[in-house]
């Protein structure tokens, strides 16, 4: 026997081997797999529940069916703000929602939604991707017994709904207004009244006058809500969430326990629902806008910019309250303010200098 029909014999063993591991994967195939599924969302509310839903769909159809999500929007299982108690003790895997509903149990939790003067859409997914920010939320989240990823967001949000003009600061002073994380705290700094209510509950308080204002998400999601109805003035843009990121938070023992190729799923399945919803905000909330303006008679208006920079100084107090909670809190904000300066400068240049001077020339 020469060297090369030696080669080649192994060569066949080799392929011998693989063929057999081919033949015998489907003995091993992995069981059937029902899990729990719970969100901070209303059943099929646009944008945020229905892209809860596609997520748990796009999962199931991803694994053919083997992974079988049984998903309970807000208050069918359990109400919207104990769905990271229901993941963290292992009575459901999964929930959708926004971290910033945590902020009571650690305010490092606001983060990872989004914060005053904090990040876009773009600008956040630079930070949990390449900037730290995953790492530092698994810390976070781990401690809690949750793994987290991202999934979804609505970009730049309004700056809320008002039933007077707010022309400077002081108007802001005794205002109740429905705003959770820490933009909230921001409003209380200026002597606001900050009140978190999970979004089934904003209209009928707003409607029967137990809030002044509130703040939601977008022309698309603002409109379902037909907050129109009890305020009129519609302000732009909100300093507190330039760009909410929602996700998914699993319960750490059971993704741990996962194949990593049913790990990769889920990672790519919450990865396409990042990009997809983000998409159908973008697309949806021009239109809203228009007929908000056109035939509900909204009256847009734009914060200015004294009372922006009243805004400024009172994130930055809470800033500075917020980072003294813990070292991980302290770590988390140094890193979120690394990135701000970094993608922060970039935007300046290009998106923001780009979509000014075409703005400008369209008359847009
Ligand atoms: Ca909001």
């Amino acid at each position: 026997m020469d060297r090369r029909d030696v080669i080649k014999k192994g060569l066949i063993g080799v392929g011998g081997v693989a063929a057999a591991s081919v033949i015998s994967a489907p003995a091993i195939a992995r069981e059937r797999m029902e899990v729990n599924m719970v969100s901070t969302w209303g059943r099929d509310f646009p944008g945020l529940g229905t892209g809860a839903q596609r997520f748990a769909k796009r999962v199931t159809d991803m694994s053919d069916g083997r992974i079988q999500i049984n998903y309970y929007a807000s208050g069918e299982r359990v109400k919207a703000f104990d769905s990271f108690d229901e993941v963290a003790s292992g009575n459901a895997q999964i929930y959708h929602g926004a971290e910033y509903y945590w902020k009571g149990k650690n305010p490092g939790f606001a983060y990872f939604t989004s914060v005053p003067f904090g990040l876009t859409y773009t600008e956040m997914n630079a930070w949990i991707r390449f900037g730290g920010g995953q790492e530092l939320w698994d810390k976070l989240s781990g401690e809690y017994g949750i793994k987290g990823l991202m999934c979804g967001n609505t970009g730049v949000q309004m700056g809320g709904w008002f039933r007077k003009e707010i022309n400077s600061a002081d108007d802001l002073k005794g205002l109740k207004m429905r705003m959770p994380g820490l933009g909230g705290d921001v409003l209380a700094k200026l002597g606001g009244s900050p009140v978190s209510l999970p979004g089934t509950q904003i209209y009928e308080n707003l409607i029967s006058g137990s809030i002044d204002a509130t703040e939601w998400v977008g022309p698309w999601n603002d409109q379902f809500m037909k907050f129109y109805e009890a305020a009129k003035y519609y302000y732009y843009p909100g300093m507190h969430e330039p760009g909410a990121m929602l996700s998914i938070g699993m319960n750490k023992s059971w993704w741990e326990g996962l194949t990593k190729a049913d790990q990769l799923m889920i990672n790519a399945a919450a990865s396409m629902e990042n990009d997809v919803m983000m998409s159908e905000y973008n697309a949806k909330n021009g239109a809203a806008l228009r007929q908000l303006v056109d035939e509900q008679g909204v009256k847009l208006r734009a914060f200015s910019d004294d009372i922006y920079d009243s805004f400024g100084e009172a994130a930055e107090e809470v800033f500075a309250e917020t980072r003294e909670h813990s070292p991980l809190v302290a770590k988390i904000h140094d890193s979120f303010v690394h990135s701000r300066k970094e993608v922060g400068s970039w935007a300046r240049i290009s998106d923001q200098a780009y979509v000014s001077q075409r703005n400008r020339v369209l008359g847009l």
